[in-house]
């Protein structure tokens, strides 16, 4: 089985869900590719030899919309080196979600290109991309199935231990070991009501489980409290310690916390630089830290 055929076996029920959900198949291919870190590409798309460190991204002049003739992201060009923090920041409908899914190789650039260690994002094998890079946002965390059932979209064949392994990590081990079921506890529609944090704990527990190289975190602890988030982001930042991250920041510290900053505005690039360049620059960043920092 490809890996592609083994995904679509594992989700013909929650496929057919997002069917129900949405009208356009293309949204439903997004969501279900985003929701595992793979981006599926036809059969023989992919460089069998392309094997690189896949920590270190680079965006040359990309350009990028939903829509042909509707750019969303124009001449987007940055380089993150290997196991450095890059925060985007910036209004809303920037861009900056999109790019993180362009990164994330969710979605191809029109034009330009976006590597990892060097080899193009777009003609990796779907495998390859999985191990390299992985996308955690706010949607569809949670599928109709077994918690264990869950948790494998991220590792096909991990063990229970494993699988308790990433719970703990991401804090959701207390009240997932208080489940009458254990790891088979039916969750998603018709199953276990989970609330959106404990959701969002499964995504993320997903992501410690695929242990890609490279992590695009768009709104990811958004759902917890603050204080809450801040403590799933220092255990996470232990398990993770060495990848690449490009987080979409949304809290102050995020930014401040980073080795470098991006400001996107109108789907460029507006300022770059560490928070002290970008605080001395006294621009755009500027501006939004005084309103962060009140
Ligand atoms: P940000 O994350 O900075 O708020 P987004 O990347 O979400 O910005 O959005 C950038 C632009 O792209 C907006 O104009 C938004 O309406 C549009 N957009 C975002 N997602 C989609 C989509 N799936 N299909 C079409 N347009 C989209
Ligand atoms: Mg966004």
């Amino acid at each position: 089985l490809t890996t592609g055929a083994l995904i679509a076996q594992m989700l013909v029920e929650p496929v057919n869900l997002i069917l129900r959900w949405y009208d356009e198949l293309q949204i439903a291919e997004v969501s279900l590719a985003r929701l595992v870190g793979v981006r599926d590409i036809e059969p023989g798309a992919g460089d069998p030899d392309v094997a690189p460190d896949g920590r270190h991204v680079h965006a040359e002049q990309v350009r990028f919309g939903y829509r042909e003739g509707v750019d969303v992201l124009r001449q987007v060009s940055l380089e993150v080196a290997p196991g450095t923090r890059l925060a985007l920041v910036g209004p809303s409908g920037a861009g900056k979600s999109t790019l993180g899914r362009l990164l994330a190789g969710i979605y191809a650039p029109r034009d330009g290109r976006i590597t990892l260690g060097g080899a193009e994002l777009s003609r990796m094998p779907a495998e390859g991309v999985r191990s390299h890079v992985a996308l955690v946002n706010q949607e569809h965390h949670v599928f109709v199935g077994s918690l264990r059932d869950n948790l494998r979209l991220a590792r096909t064949h991990a063990e229970d231990a494993e699988l308790w392994a990433a719970l703990g990590a991401v804090d959701a081990d207390s009240w997932a070991r208080a489940l009458d079921d254990g790891l088979d506890t039916e969750v998603g529609s018709g199953g276990l009501a989970l609330t959106p944090a404990q959701a969002q704990q499964i995504a993320l527990a997903r992501l410690v489980l695929a242990d890609p190289h490279t992590l695009v975190l768009d709104e990811a602890t958004s759902l917890l409290d603050p204080r809450a988030a801040r403590h799933l982001e220092r255990s996470l930042a232990r398990v993770l310690d060495d990848r690449t991250v490009v987080a979409i920041a949304h809290r102050l510290h995020t930014a401040h916390d980073a080795d470098v900053i991006a400001v996107v505005e109108n789907g460029r690039i507006s300022e770059l630089g560490s928070h002290d360049q970008l605080v001395a620059a006294d621009g755009a960043y500027a501006a939004l830290w005084r309103s962060w920092h009140g």
